[in-house]
């Protein structure tokens, strides 16, 4: 890689937390270079891209839901990649019908709670415990909307692509703020041993339906299919802590597979078979913020299965205390982590 720019700003890894940042640097007219191995250890661009209210069993209101979707709305704007889709939540167990009811009750869960339906009533899909329409999901399609941005500033000359070495701190010019945007592999770097991640492999298939199925809603039962158009359909998807840098695991399939809503789905046609890994930590919250000891060193990471949701929101803070001081949320903080070793 060339010499390092002497810009305002230098961003590591160009994933959803990366871009985010860079776009609200962007939009605040601040100079920011970008560096990427290519996408070669990206979560990013496997993910599915879903937002989604309420998750598990107990269908549980993702925290912060508002702001974060604010914030969303607001980054990913008009641009195309950014979608509502119909959720259609199949219930796992008879139990779940009566969480619903509960959940009627609870006026945050109102905006998100469609029509509740009965076993049987979805020819095809294995819904024999009933299901609830789920209102106000949202997807992104990540890999189209990265590569657009991958685009425009690869040709402007503010994104080099290639692997960053721990040197990289050494070259930067004094005035220079770095954003360790890294996903997962930010554990192997030195800087930030000390962040006890948790990170989870994930495969996902992309497959083909030759019947017609309708493709109206995201299907989303133990496991979850969001229709693309034009018959298909993405799958997923798996979580395993082992083997973290493997490639695609057949492996983990026949479990995919057998999780599915749709049973017939298990055999259409395998377009393509991904995997990646999701940042998280022990804790379940993201890090985002100064490094506790390395002047100009920051971070945003530990978007978890949540990046689509949470970068906005966390690119939009963090620039806001590049530029302004405005403080940052303290269980976001680095520093969280590093008198004991353990969340304090
Ligand atoms: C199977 C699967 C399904 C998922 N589904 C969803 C979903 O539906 N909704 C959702 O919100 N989230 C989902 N996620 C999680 C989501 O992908 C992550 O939360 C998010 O992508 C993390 O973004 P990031 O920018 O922090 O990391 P990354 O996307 O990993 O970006 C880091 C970038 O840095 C680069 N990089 C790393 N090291 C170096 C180096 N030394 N030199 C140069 N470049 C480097 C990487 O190649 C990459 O481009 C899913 C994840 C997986 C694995």
């Amino acid at each position: 890689m060339s010499a390092l720019p002497a810009v305002p700003f230098l961003i590591l890894g160009q994933g959803l937390a990366g871009t985010c940042l860079a776009l609200e640097l962007e939009r605040r007219g601040l100079g920011f270079h970008l560096l990427d191995d290519g996408h070669l250890h990206s979560s990013s661009v496997v993910a599915a891209g879903l937002c989604n209210p309420v998750t598990g069993r107990r269908l549980a209101l993702t925290p912060g839901w508002d702001e974060a979707l604010a914030a969303a709305d607001q980054l990913y704007g008009d641009s195309p990649e950014w979608r509502r889709v119909g959720q259609l939540r199949i219930f796992s167990d008879s139990g779940m019908a009566g969480i619903v009811q509960k959940r009627r009750s609870e006026s945050a869960y109102v905006p998100h709670l469609g029509p509740s339906h009965g076993p049987g009533s979805w020819p095809g899909v294995d819904d024999r415990n009933g299901s609830v329409e789920i209102l106000s999901t949202r997807y992104l399609k990540v890999r189209d909307w990265l590569e657009g941005h991958t685009k425009r500033w690869l040709k402007r000359g503010c994104l080099s692509c290639g692997p960053v070495g721990e040197s990289v701190l050494e070259n930067v010019s004094s005035g220079t703020t770095v954003i360790c945007c890294r996903g997962w592999k930010a554990a192997l770097s030195p800087c930030w041993s000390f962040l006890p991640f948790e990170s989870a492999r994930g495969e996902l298939r992309t497959v083909r339906d030759p019947a017609g199925f309708p493709d109206t809603r995201l299907l989303n039962g133990a496991a979850w299919l969001l229709p693309l158009g034009g018959g298909l359909w993405r799958a997923g998807a798996t979580y395993a802590w082992d083997n973290l840098g493997r490639g695609p695991d057949a492996g983990q399939l026949p479990q995919l597979r057998s999780r599915l809503p749709v049973p017939a789905a298990g055999s259409w046609d395998l377009v393509a078979h991904e995997n990646g890994v999701r940042p998280i930590l022990r804790d379940r919250t993201p890090v985002v913020g100064p490094h506790p000891e390395i002047a100009n060193l920051m971070v945003i990471n530990g978007l978890g299965s949540k990046g689509t949701l949470l970068a906005p929101l966390a690119a939009a803070r963090l620039a806001d205390y590049l530029t302004e001081g405005t403080a940052l949320p303290q269980s976001w903080l680095p520093a969280r982590f590093t008198v004991t070793g353990k969340t304090g």
